[in-house]
């Protein structure tokens, strides 16, 4: 379904990509002013793996020009203090990275060709650094795994998941772990919220940041952050997504649903205010929307009941 109404400022369509990026004497210095945390990869080559693949997954689906911002940490950390910003979040990084833009910094265009030296300042052909597949071929686990809690919005009785999700994984993918945590059908878009961010489903063209260009971290910064998950912009089912724990990645990172309550709506059913409507009429039936309730939940309908609980935990 199109949005039927902006649900975010207008803003154009993104001409070019910036993409932030540490280079190696930068990154220790980053690590040791404190402005990376477990959510990081500690090797700079993980670092520049990551980068690389983002850049690709990015490249796969827009023809918009990427620019690569090289960050100085002492630059970085005199933007934070003159605007009043956390140096070591996530989106200080980005809108640092939109300010460096903004000021004229154009950056390294990405990609390079591939007998030219490799984007990351290496002084190496690119085929050979960053653009080599045997090197794009490791897989790392994700330095971390978020423990989230995610409640929907404005129902009764609450309808909540907790999941466990690897840190690194893109926006894109995340949307679809929700959607498969809550129950619902991904029939609909999506949007991501922060305070100072909107990352919006890539099929939309509003301009906003695409989700497949951003990873969780960057709105899951910190144990007690949350964000705002709105899925269907219809019936614009808002979720509070909350970091609980930040557990140590390794082998065992991966998406699990760890545990819940209550039953995910039916889709299309009108929103959180007119589901509520519909439940208290499902139970009365001298209600005139009690037959609509039937149709719509089905009589047997129980809000409070999980269907997805993990085997032997109902
Ligand atoms: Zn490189």
């Amino acid at each position: 379904m199109q949005p039927t109404r902006s649900l975010t400022r207008p803003a154009p369509r993104a001409a070019v990509y910036q993409m932030a990026y540490f280079p190696p004497d930068q990154y220790e210095q980053a690590w040791a002013q404190g402005l990376l945390n477990a959510t990081s990869y500690r090797d700079h080559g993980d670092y520049r793996r990551e980068t690389e693949q983002t850049m690709q997954a990015l490249a796969d689906r827009s023809a918009s020009p990427i620019h690569i911002l090289p960050m100085d940490v002492a630059d970085l950390l005199a933007y934070a203090q003159r605007t009043g910003k956390d140096p070591a979040a996530r989106p200080t990084r980005l809108a640092y990275t939109g300010w460096l833009h903004e000021t004229g910094h154009t950056g390294v265009l990405w990609p390079p060709e591939r007998n030219s030296p490799c984007w990351c300042g290496s002084a190496t052909k690119y085929k050979k650094c960053c653009g080599n597949p045997v090197f794009l071929a490791v897989e790392p686990p994700d330095p971390a795994s978020l423990i989230l809690r995610i409640d929907l919005d404005g129902v009764t009785p609450a309808v909540w998941r907790r999941v466990a999700i690897p840190s690194n994984t893109t926006l894109d993918v995340v949307h679809r772990m929700i959607q498969d945590a809550m129950g619902w059908y991904d029939e609909h878009m999506y949007v991501f919220e922060t305070d100072e961010h909107t990352i919006i489903d890539p099929r939309s063209d509003s301009g906003e940041v695409p989700a497949d260009g951003e990873r969780l971290v960057s709105i899951a910064t910190d144990v007690g952050a949350a964000f705002t998950y709105v899925y269907d912009f219809g019936d614009e089912w808002r979720h509070t997504v909350t970091v609980e724990e930040i557990r140590p990645g390794g082998p065992g990172n991966m998406f699990t649903v760890l545990d819940g309550g209550g039953a995910c709506p039916p889709e299309d059913v009108g929103g959180a205010g007119w589901y509520q409507h519909l439940l208290a009429a499902l139970t009365d039936p001298t209600s005139p929307d009690h037959d609509d309730a039937v149709e719509r939940l089905g009589d047997d309908f129980d809000p409070g009941r999980w269907h997805g609980a993990p085997a032997g935990q109902e």
